[in-house]
């Protein structure tokens, strides 16, 4: 349950945040859709599992990046600590945020999204390599990465 004093912060703080009034009208809709949900301002836009949404600064993709958001929450995304499933849900995110994208009359910026998944392959990828021989290492279920060539499993 959201408590009551919590309803109604958007509008407070959003157009001090640099919003207008029309994403005031899209913040105000995200609350009364998804009053499930808890909106925040802050300085990035991120979901904090399971029901906190945080409504980063003014930028030319706010509102889609919102949803992606939105979209963690209502994928119901945890804590991850395996990395392919994080990109795997960043991508489910993304699906999701399209889809409500076409319901909420917000453009889609396909470059945008390839951008923000990049982020996650190149971290994926960095990661992945042995900082020895650079071969692609692979990971067990306590999140530790192993060389085929490099590690003895200890
Ligand atoms: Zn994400
Ligand atoms: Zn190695």
């Amino acid at each position: 349950m959201i408590p009551r004093s919590n309803r109604g912060f958007i509008e407070k703080k959003i157009l001090k945040n640099g919003y207008d009034l029309e994403d005031l009208a899209f913040f105000q809709r995200l609350e009364t859709d998804f009053p499930e949900f808890r909106f925040l301002l802050g300085d990035k836009f991120k979901f904090r599992p399971p029901k906190t949404i945080v409504i980063g600064p003014p930028e030319a993709f706010s509102r889609l990046l919102t949803l992606h958001e939105v979209s963690h929450a209502i994928l119901k995304h945890k804590g991850f600590r395996m990395d392919v499933t994080r990109l795997k849900m960043e991508n489910a995110a993304w699906e999701k945020a399209k889809e409500l994208a076409s319901k909420y009359g917000i453009e889609v910026n396909e470059e945008l999204i390839q951008d923000e998944l990049d982020t996650y392959r190149d971290w994926l990828h960095q990661k992945s390599r042995c900082p020895k021989c650079g071969l692609t290492r692979f990971q067990t279920p306590d999140s530790r990465y192993h060389c085929p060539r490099c590690d003895e499993f200890s």
